[in-house]
């Protein structure tokens, strides 16, 4: 038997007392937090929670999210992980949904799972950081004895997080023990693997697949420490770094993008960071240029979905190619198919500027592996439509478009259902944003389609320009009708102060094109 549990319950043994977590000026070897995951786990098997049963854990990144995480595994239970911006309305259908028998929560957030609490499984609620009517305080929840790790199976579902419903209701997606090992382990290596004294940022959401996987799960199976940030914040991030030494960087692109435009970022010494990387939508080459010209450290972009728990594709050290999201992971199989399932083939070398070229390679990626999802959650439908089965291998379809080259890097131009379709030309949002990061004036740009009687679509651009910038709209128009095809140039510019993005740091492009 080998699950995410026991392979944690190896490291303990292996480095009891190296650091597991360190926050706000306290550290927790291996030890301490193993033996607290241990008194969480009797605690939940005391409140009835019994092996499959799913625990919520509705909490920003604190330590009491990693224990919570750990002795809910440990009790043979399925964490269902909730974001902590969510509101009554939002979890009601996770908690629903998923059927969750006890939830975890901040005190402040405790009312939001009552309001709803009536209408769900939920048993227990536990409270963090205070007390709260109607939960127990997580310090007198813990047990006083520990209760041994449960037997679970490399193919019983470990984590049930949910898609973000961009398109509709969220979807839970069945994360295996095994899906989650093979990928924290996999994507550990390309970098050269983890050991005990390296420190991982903890400032991408527990509840969302990339940190929960690549920075929190990889570093407690390799003896790591974890330094859990409870929201993002530029300066607080970077002084994290420069003080505890941190040498492990994830981030998503909007946090880069941050760093890069905060005043006096430079001045902050990053000289521990071995491995930075950037995972989570597309990273723009000028955002990675300028934070490798301020820190000499190199900034590695990868790629992956909650489906795929998460990493799929990734550069590494001394085998990179910007704009590229990487090699497919070893292990993984990936390929570029059209509408009919046929392969399409890889250009020599890419990135391809040649849009005549562009439209003969780009399909949509398709994924098989070991990390590949067992299925959402009671959604046979969703099943059908994800997963198409070509001899005896389930493929699973990203809904991302992109190509291949010759020296196997891949590439994403855009999500499919962002591609804008305008007089007939494709035209994928990313190009005309990477334009746009090369402008001097903008700090922050997203591309949408919008209606248009003649074009049926037609391509608006939304910036958010530096502090101090005179740039107009017909400027910008000028500048990219200087640098792109005419039907790409946005017919639309408006300036917003800044972008509507997902806790995840995504821009919430539906919500650009409504308004
Ligand atoms: P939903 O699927 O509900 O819309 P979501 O976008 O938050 O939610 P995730 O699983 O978090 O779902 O994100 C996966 C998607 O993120 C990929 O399908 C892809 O579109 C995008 N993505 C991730 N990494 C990259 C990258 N390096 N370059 C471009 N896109 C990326």
């Amino acid at each position: 038997m080998s699950n995410l549990v026991t392979d944690i319950e190896k490291t303990v043994g292996e480095h009891p007392d190296a650091t597991a977590l360190g926050y706000d000026g306290h550290e927790f070897t291996y030890e301490q937090f193993w033996a607290q995951t241990g008194q969480f786990a009797q605690a939940l098997a005391d409140a009835g929670v019994e092996p499959g049963d799913r625990v919520g854990l509705y909490l920003p990144n604190v330590p009491q999210y990693v224990l919570s995480f750990v002795g809910t595994l440990r009790a043979g239970g399925i964490v269902v992980p909730m974001n902590p911006q969510y509101r009554s309305r939002e979890i009601s259908h996770l908690l629903s949904d998923s059927g969750a028998k006890a939830v975890i929560t901040l005190a402040d957030l405790v009312p939001e799972v009552k309001q709803v609490q009536d209408d769900t499984e939920v048993e227990t609620v536990v409270s963090v950081g205070g007390p709260a009517e109607g939960a127990t305080e997580f310090d007198a929840f813990l047990a006083d004895e520990m209760l041994p790790v449960q037997d679970r199976e490399d193919d019983d579902v470990a984590v049930q997080p949910y898609t973000s419903g961009t398109t509709g209701q969220p979807k839970g997606v069945l994360l295996t023990h095994h899906n989650l090992t093979f990928d924290a382990r996999a994507s550990a290596k390309i970098h050269d693997g983890i050991d005990v004294d390296d420190k991982f940022l903890g400032v991408l959401p527990l509840f969302h697949i990339y940190g929960m996987t690549i920075t929190m799960i990889s570093t407690l199976f390799e003896g790591g420490s974890y330094w859990p940030m409870p929201e993002w914040d530029a300066e607080a991030a970077l002084e994290l770094i420069e003080s505890q030494g941190i040498t492990h960087v994830h981030g998503v692109p909007a946090m880069f993008n941050d760093v890069v435009n905060t005043p006096g970022a430079e001045e902050y010494d990053l000289s521990s960071v071995e491995f930075a990387n950037s995972g989570g939508d597309s990273l723009p080459i000028e955002v990675m240029e300028q934070f490798e010209s301020m820190y000499d450290v190199e900034l590695f972009e990868g790629y992956g979905l909650t489906e795929t728990a998460p990493v799929t594709h990734a550069n590494r050290p001394n085998d990179r190619r910007p704009g590229s999201i990487g090699k497919t992971l070893p292990g993984i199989e990936s390929k570029i198919v059209d509408h009919d399932f046929n392969e399409l083939p890889p250009v020599e070398k890419g990135p391809v500027d040649d849009e005549t070229e562009l439209d003969d390679v780009v399909g949509e990626l398709v994924i098989h592996g070991p990390n590949v999802m067992q299925g959402y959650y009671q959604l046979p439908e969703a099943n059908e439509e994800a997963f198409t089965e070509v001899d005896g291998k389930r493929w699973f379809h990203t809904g991302d478009l992109g190509y291949q080259d010759e020296d196997g890097f891949f590439y994403v131009v855009d999500r499919e259902k962002h591609m804008i379709v305008t007089g007939g030309y494709n035209v994928y949002p990313r190009e005309v944003e990477e334009l746009l990061f090369e402008h001097p004036d903008v700090a922050d740009a997203a591309i949408v389609g919008i209606p248009d009687e003649r074009r049926n679509e037609t391509v608006k651009a939304f910036i958010v320009l530096k502090p101090g910038a005179e740039v107009t709209e017909d400027e910008i128009q000028q500048y990219c009708l200087d640098n792109l095809a005419p039907y790409k140039h946005p017919r639309e510019v408006e300036f917003v102060d800044e972008l509507p993005r997902t806790s995840t740091g995504k821009v919430q492009k539906f919500e650009l094109r409504d308004a």
